[in-house]
């Protein structure tokens, strides 16, 4: 029995954590709670069915022994499927394991990662964890990525996101080329949301210059239970992500339904985000005739400037939607970010949202974007 002295209570224990840790705090996710769950921009349609078929096949070797290190079958179909050789890819659980991997890789703790602000909330929590200080800069007014302002920062990494997450617009060509010309370390491109629009940056990353791309199967692929992503970059910086990353990341049966997927399903994923795109367009005009503005978007989900997210969020919840409240976003304010899917869902999302008093969702002050 341990006497008072002994037990370490929950503060003490923070203590013992490295500084600049004790800060983040643990992910809080907002689905799970409501029938109709918007608030992770996972593939609304459901998953491809080759993966299911796969995963009712899978055998007890499977099961009983270790997955290949570093999945070299999955490796190989992606290679094929994005047009490069095998060892331009680092698979991951989820691309968010590739994006940590990567972090930890390529600067010192204490170095800057320098990220556009709004983006993808979990890359200063990864660069804090891996010991980085993440500098966010404010998108311009047309909310593209501001190129003077990232360079002159001087980070060691810069993240980029296009299709950008919270805002759902795609960052130009001309803007990320720029950076990856000027930047002194590694650039990340995320494009977990490129099926559903924007440039790709492939060629980028296999430009020779230090860029990782990541991409993953948990959004247009519909895997997103199983966590499977990949980045692809040259052959030398892919060995340096998988290093940081280490072996046996992706379950066998994340790499079994994920290669059925890419190799038999890839009419069910166009088909899908088509639809997906479909949707967005006739949800945001649906929503500009009752007098609620959004902003373009060129991924499976839509932002919605509102007066007060915390308001609107228990608007939805009350009629058994979970979307992504998202308080004080730079140059925009409040919002819900909305994933699109199959048209009836998003028909009650829009009753429940213009219910009572839509002008209500209007922020009063918002400069034009
Ligand atoms: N990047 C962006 C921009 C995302 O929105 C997400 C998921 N929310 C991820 C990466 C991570 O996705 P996953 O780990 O499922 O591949």
């Amino acid at each position: 029995m341990l006497t008072a002295n002994e037990t370490r209570g929950a503060d003490s224990i923070a203590g013992l954590t490295r500084e600049g840790y004790r800060g983040i705090a643990l992910y809080s996710a907002v689905s799970g709670r409501c029938d109709i769950d918007l608030s992770d921009n996972t593939n609304l349609w459901g998953a491809p069915p080759s993966a299911l078929r796969a995963l009712a096949t899978v055998g007890v070797t499977e099961l009983a022994r270790y997955p290949g290190a570093y999945e070299p079958a999955l490796t190989k179909a992606l290679a094929k499927y994005v047009g490069v050789s095998p060892d331009m890819i680092a698979c991951g659980c989820g691309s968010d394991d590739v994006l940590d991997s990567a972090i930890r890789a390529f600067a010192e703790p204490g170095e800057k990662l320098c990220l556009p602000d709004p983006s993808f909330s979990m890359i200063p929590v990864f660069a804090r964890t891996n010991g980085l200080r993440p500098v966010a800069i404010p998108l311009t007014r047309w909310l593209d990525a501001d190129v003077d302002a990232m360079i002159e920062t001087g980070a060691q990494i810069i993240y980029l996101c296009s299709p950008n997450n919270p805002t759902g617009g795609a960052f130009s060509r001309r803007v990320v080329e720029q950076i990856v010309a000027r930047a002194p370390g590694l650039v990340i491109i995320d494009q977990a949301y490129v099926e559903f629009g924007g440039d790709d940056f492939t060629d980028l990353a296999v430009s020779g210059r230090p860029v990782l791309l990541t991409r993953t199967m948990s959004k247009a692929f519909g895997l997103a239970g199983l966590r499977v992503g990949y980045g692809i970059g040259s052959p030398e910086l892919i060995t340096e992500v998988l290093k940081a990353r280490g072996p046996y990341k992706v379950s066998s049966l994340g790499e079994r339904a994920a290669i059925a997927a890419i190799n038999s399903d890839r009419a069910w994923v166009s088909e899908h985000v088509e639809e997906a795109i479909a949707n967005r367009s006739r949800f945001r005009s649906e929503l500009a005739t009752r007098g609620i503005g959004s902003l373009e978007s060129s991924a499976n989900f839509v932002l919605i400037p509102v007066n007060d997210c915390a308001a609107t969020s228990r608007k939805l919840e009350s009629a058994g939607i979970c979307a992504r409240p998202l308080r004080d976003l730079a140059g925009i304010g409040d919002a819900m970010r909305i994933a699109i899917g199959p048209w009836n869902t998003m028909q009650r999302c829009l009753e429940a949202l213009v219910t009572e008093d839509a002008t209500a969702l209007i922020p009063t002050s918002r400069e034009e974007t």
